[in-house]
């Protein structure tokens, strides 16, 4: 049968969930929390509510509406995305395969201000260890972050680099890391190099010299999400034409990712567009494979 993964299960994923289940589609929704809405105690502004209602519960009514339409609402961080035959997803827990798949994670973190992070973006430093792995072969690598989505991209680069170093950059780990990755938990002070990034230095005065860094700080953003795939990208947000589809085959953005007016009634919007259009996508994939 057709499915879709939809991540994200904020206004934008739910609301194209409701489009899909509907026209008999298989939906899978992961989401890893309530997203922006969990902060918002008073929402008067969105359509058909006298009174004002909390975030709370906006996201519980929609995932419950998207449930009893047949949606299956999974609780999972998404920490990859590619692509294998279909387009696959891969979470803290498993990994999931779709015909189509829609990015609706709400607006990408930002990326920490640390001296010289943005300077060797592109020249050591980057945002997709499966993406670029290949030309850290044979060196040594750190990663930054340091959660479950520092510790995916520092697996990933375990077997073609010399030695990876997750750096932590005075946070506390929050998850286990096993014995072969080695962790810096001292504060940055700057990355630094000539032309391309040569090493980081910390602010107790110690230095590591590193050819290479992934950054992966929190959980996996909407851009580096698209990235990992080849989607394309401007600052904090997934290029959408307007069907919300991307340049990817199959892969649609709806909501805060895409940029612009950042609330509900946006991401509504876009989240049921590109529902139907991955309702028509899928129509004509398995017209031509009839
Ligand atoms: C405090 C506050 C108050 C607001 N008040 C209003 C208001 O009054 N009116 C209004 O119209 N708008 C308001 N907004 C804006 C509104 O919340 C957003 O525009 C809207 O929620 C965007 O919907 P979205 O589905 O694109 O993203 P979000 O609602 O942010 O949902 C993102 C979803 O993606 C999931 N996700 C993210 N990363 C991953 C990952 N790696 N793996 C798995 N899941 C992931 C999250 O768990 C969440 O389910 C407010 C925002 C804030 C922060």
């Amino acid at each position: 049968m057709s499915n879709v993964i939809i991540i994200g299960s904020g206004p934008a994923g739910i609301s194209a969930a409701l489009y899909t289940t509907r026209a008999g589609i298989d939906t899978i929704v992961i989401g890893k929390d309530y997203g922006a809405l969990q902060k918002a105690s008073e929402i008067e502004n969105y359509y058909g509510f006298p009174n004002p209602i909390s975030g709370k519960q906006l996201i519980e009514g929609g995932m419950e509406q998207a449930k009893r339409l047949g949606a299956k609402i999974l609780s999972d961080e998404v920490v990859g995305l590619s692509y294998d035959e279909k387009l696959l997803v891969l979470t803290k827990d498993g990994e999931y395969s779709g015909d189509s798949v829609v990015i609706a994670t709400g607006t990408s973190r930002s990326t920490p201000r640390i001296k010289g992070l943005k300077e060797y973006e592109g020249h050591g430093v980057s945002y997709c260890a499966v993406c670029d792995a290949f030309f850290y072969r044979g060196k040594d690598v750190a990663v930054l972050g340091n959660g479950e989505y520092a510790l995916h991209e520092a697996l990933e680069l375990l077997s073609t680099s010399s030695s990876v170093t997750i750096l932590t950059n005075g946070k506390e780990l929050t998850t286990n890391v096993p014995s072969n990755i080695n962790v810096n938990t001292d504060v940055i002070e700057a990355f630094s190099g000539s032309e391309i990034l040569k090493k980081v230095i910390f602010q107790n005065g110690n230095s590591m010299n590193i050819s290479g860094l992934f950054v992966a700080v929190g959980v996996a953003g909407s851009t580096d999400l698209a990235k990992k795939i080849g989607a394309s990208t401007e600052n904090n947000r997934i290029l959408v034409d307007s069907n919300m589809a991307t340049n990817i085959p199959g892969l649609y953005a709806a909501g805060d990712c895409t940029g612009g007016l950042l609330q509900i009634s946006k991401a509504v919007y876009e989240g049921a567009k590109a529902g139907s259009e991955i309702v028509k996508y899928i129509r004509s994939i398995n017209k031509k494979s009839a």
